[in-house]
C-alpha cells in the first residue's frame, strides 16, 4: 500500500480559459506540480454542463504516469488580508513596548 501513497495525486491550481471565437473552454494549469509548466485540459463546452464537472483527477500532460487534481485556487479575501496585516502590526507594536 506504500506504493499507492507515492502515487497520491498532487494538487494543480487552474484558471478557466476560453478559446476565442469558440465555445470551447479549457482549464489552464498555471504551475504544474511536476514540471512547473503550463498545461491545458478541456473543460467542456460553454453550452454544456458546469465546467466544474471536469475538475478533479487527471493525468499530467507532461507525464501520463503522474496524476494531479485540477483545483480552483482559493480566492484571496482582501478584507481578511487587511485585517491580518493590521493584527500583525498591532502585535509588532506590542512586542516593541514589551522590550
Ligand atoms: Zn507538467
Amino acid at each position: 500500500m506504500g506504493k499507492k501513497d507515492r502515487h497520491t495525486p498532487r494538487t494543480a491550481f487552474v484558471t478557466l480559459r476560453d478559446l476565442p471565437g469558440t465555445r470551447v473552454m479549457f482549464w489552464l494549469v498555471t504551475d504544474c506540480p511536476y514540471c512547473g509548466g503550463q498545461h491545458l485540459h478541456p473543460a467542456g463546452n460553454l453550452r454544456s454542463a458546469d465546467p466544474g464537472d471536469t475538475l478533479g483527477e487527471h493525468a499530467a500532460s507532461c507525464n501520463p504516469e503522474r496524476r494531479y487534481v485540477l483545483t480552483l485556487p482559493p480566492r484571496p479575501s482582501r478584507k481578511r488580508g487587511k485585517e491580518a496585516r493590521r493584527k500583525e502590526r498591532r502585535a509588532g507594536r506590542m512586542s516593541d513596548l514589551d522590550e
